[in-house]
């Protein structure tokens, strides 16, 4: 797949021999030699148990190349699916976000992403996988695939299959950027997972949007009944973090508790204190 990305580029350019196939070539060109020298980064972003303050676990994520277009993720991976060379990109992420997880400790556990369309890729095996994962110690109770919700709309039964698959192998599931897209409860429900991340879209100004908490507090309720955790992404904002702390929220990740790192670090210690602080002061906080 790689040449024929690269012989579909360069075909385009010469028959159209204008600047921006020519633009299209040299960025082909610099996508492949991404691949090729593997210089791609992982970066690791705490994900926080609101109740005990402690690190749970680590979403792993990539990085680029500094200085190049390719260094968000979202360029990246927007690029190789273009091309048709997610999987491959996708498979040097995952070996990247494993063997870099060195400070993981034995009850933590690592959030690794899968783009909805690697579900299909026959390659995409807990074997495959398994071999790195004992190598750097890690159980299969110590990874969590994160599923974006987009796939439990595209071929769904296919995904529920396979994610059954791995969750009978001791894997864990969880459901990225829940409450964006199309999601419905009842898909959520028929794909079992073990946490819902809700969307930062939700999380954002949770503090002072009604209609934002009485979406929160369903999937709560739901959570609950169902028996699955949840994971406020993308908090930002000391009265967001006090907010879903209150509301019983599980587990929080964003900026103001850490940003991704290529160390596996902790939280800052004036907040740790901060959210101390606020559990005594409540004295009935939700216990999990
Ligand atoms: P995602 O899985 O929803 O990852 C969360 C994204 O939100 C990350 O962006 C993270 O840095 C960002 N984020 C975390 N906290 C905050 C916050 O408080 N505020 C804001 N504004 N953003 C926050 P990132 O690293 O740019 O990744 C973007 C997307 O790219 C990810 O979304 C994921 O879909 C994809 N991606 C990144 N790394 C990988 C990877 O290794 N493999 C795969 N398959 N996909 C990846
Ligand atoms: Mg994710
Ligand atoms: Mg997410
Ligand atoms: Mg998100």
């Amino acid at each position: 797949t790689i040449y024929d990305a690269v012989k579909r580029a360069i075909r385009e350019a010469q028959s159209a021999g204008d600047s921006e196939s020519g633009h299209r070539v040299r960025r082909t060109e610099r996508f492949l030699a991404i691949l090729q020298e593997r210089s791609i980064q992982a970066v690791y972003q705490p994900i926080v148990s609101l109740a005990g303050g402690d690190v749970f676990g680590y979403e792993a994520l990539v990085r680029g190349p500094k200085g190049t277009d390719f260094q968000s993720p979202r360029e990246l991976f927007a690029f190789a699916e273009d091309e048709g060379l997610l999987y491959s990109l996708d498979r040097l992420a995952r070996e990247k976000a494993i063997a870099g997880c060195t400070g993981l400790e034995s009850d933590q556990r690592l959030f690794i992403n899968i783009p909805a369309d690697v579900i299909h890729d026959p390659d995409f095996t807990p074997g495959q996988t398994l071999g790195l994962l004992e190598k750097m110690g890690l159980a299969p109770h110590n990874v969590v695939f994160e599923i974006t919700e987009r796939c439990s709309i595209e071929d769904f039964s296919t995904a529920k299959k396979i994610l059954q698959h791995y969750r009978s192998q001791g894997y864990q599931i969880a459901i990225d950027d829940a409450g964006a897209g199309y999601s419905s409860l009842q898909a959520i429900a028929e794909l079992q997972p073990d946490y819902i991340k809700v969307d930062r879209s939700l999380i954002h100004n949770i503090h002072k949007d009604k209609i934002k908490e009485h979406m929160l507090e369903t999937f709560v309720a739901f959570a609950e009944k169902m028996n699955i955790r949840i994971i406020a992404e993308g908090i930002e904002l000391p009265d967001e973090l006090f907010k879903l702390m209150q509301m019983g929220i599980h587990f929080g990740q964003g900026y103001l508790l850490a940003r991704p790192s290529s160390e596996m670090a902790g939280i800052d210690d004036n907040l740790a204190r901060q959210m101390a602080d606020m559990r005594t002061r409540r004295g009935s906080m939700h216990s999990f």
